[in-house]
């Protein structure tokens, strides 16, 4: 090692001395509601593949019948030469889904933000930002170099304060929020944000990772949950989650699309999604378009996990979404437990601070439509055995 890097090697200690150094653990099988985990099969507590759609017989086919037509690259960023008919099939595909005039495609929901955030304000103006927002929204507002001012969490009181303190000072102001929170499962209540927005000629975008193929009709999104199309004036949104696949989604206003094909510097300045996935997402399009039953089921699923969750006497915290948090206090006893399930042949993470404030250490339990019963059964048997074993119940 040369001595230019040591601090390195002080900082992954000092990771290792606070419980903060993340181990990553590997997968030696498709996504599914079971895994192979460092060699041994258990229980899919982690994914966000919300709808089975990451292994699903319809996306591979799909994507393997246009590696045939297509190959594998888009070869050049899509303003130069990389865009292709299926690019623009998908958008036209989204956002005749999410019932919107327009939708852009990146390579990830982290892109999309990053694209998006800095396309729509700058120095001169201000972005006010839910305080628990996802990392890849504060970066996008980072990079914008506007002034971010937060507001307290899914509290539009305090949005309209903080509008109304800053009035005249800026040039132009954006709203962002996460629609569902990955941590709590909790949901912005989108309709009073965007009754203040509104009412101030604030731009409002919400970041709709956790809702794609989640909330609304079908997986249609946050914006259909409350009926705001035509309102909110961005959605972005991913297909690595409920989709599946991989890529971000920008839908809404064709004019902000049309601004982000000249401005948003990861579609300009980066390559697109590869054949294969576009074909796969297209095609977790058309099973969602076709019917809500996996929808149904993910939902079905996520209701009859917690209710058993909760009579076993554990706090699944203020989720009202598939994502269930199981609420534990300190950061030790989270990991305690996360490995005593393992041993139980279930893995489910813990999440501790900095990702929570701290002594709101928790596990984290993502539920799918690919559960069945049974599977959520032996979860439940999983988790009341440890509870017990380590006096959480
Ligand atoms: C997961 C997530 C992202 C990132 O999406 P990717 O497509 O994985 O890059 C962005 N925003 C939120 C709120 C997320 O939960």
């Amino acid at each position: 090692m040369t001595e230019r890097l040591t601090w390195i090697q002080q900082e992954i200690e000092g990771l290792k001395e606070n419980g903060l150094y993340n181990r990553i653990r590997t997968i030696g099988s498709p996504q599914g509601a079971w895994l192979i985990v460092d060699g041994k099969r258990v229980l899919n507590f982690c994914s966000n593949n919300y709808l089975g759609l990451a292994n699903h017989p319809r996306l591979i086919e799909a994507a393997r019948e246009i590696l045939d037509r297509y190959g594998v690259g888009p070869a050049a960023v899509r303003t130069i030469a990389g865009t292709m008919e299926i690019h623009l099939e998908l958008e036209r595909r989204l956002a005749a889904f999410k019932k919107v005039p327009a939708a852009i495609t990146f390579q990830s929901g982290f892109t999309a933000n990053l694209a998006t955030i800095p396309a729509l304000v700058g120095k001169e103006d201000v972005i006010f930002s839910d305080e628990l927002n996802h990392a890849s929204i504060i970066d996008g507002c980072r990079l914008s170099g506007a002034p971010i001012i937060r507001y307290a969490h899914c509290d539009p009181t305090d949005l309209e304060r903080v509008i109304l303190e800053n009035q005249g000072k800026y040039r132009r102001a954006l709203a962002v929020t996460d629609g569902v929170f990955s941590m709590d499962g909790d949901i912005a209540p989108l309709d009073q944000i965007y009754e203040v927005t509104s009412k101030h000629g604030v731009m409002l975008m919400v970041d709709d990772a956790h809702g794609e193929g989640v909330m609304g009709k079908g997986g249609r999104g946050i914006v259909d949950h409350f009926n705001l199309h035509g309102k909110v004036d961005v959605e972005v949104g991913t297909l690595s989650k409920a989709f599946g696949v991989v890529g971000g989604v920008v839908a809404g206003d064709p004019l902000i699309v049309e601004w982000l094909r000249q401005r948003g510097r990861p579609f300009l300045f980066s390559s697109a999604v590869t054949p294969p996935d576009v074909a796969a997402a297209i095609a977790a399009v058309d099973l969602l378009e076709e019917s809500t039953d996996l929808v149904d089921r993910l939902w079905e699923n996520a209701r009859y996990f917690k209710a058993e969750m909760k009579r076993l006497g554990f706090d699944t915290g203020k989720s009202v979404t598939p994502i269930t948090p199981i609420m534990l206090g300190e950061a030790p006893l989270a990991q305690q437990f996360s490995r005593e399930l393992f041993e139980e042949n279930v893995f489910a993470m813990a999440i501790g601070f900095p990702t929570v404030p701290r002594g709101k250490a928790r596990i984290r339990v993502m539920i799918s439509a690919s559960h069945s019963r049974d599977d959520l059964d032996k979860g439940l048997e999983a988790f009341a055995k440890v509870g017990k074993k380590l006096g959480v119940i």
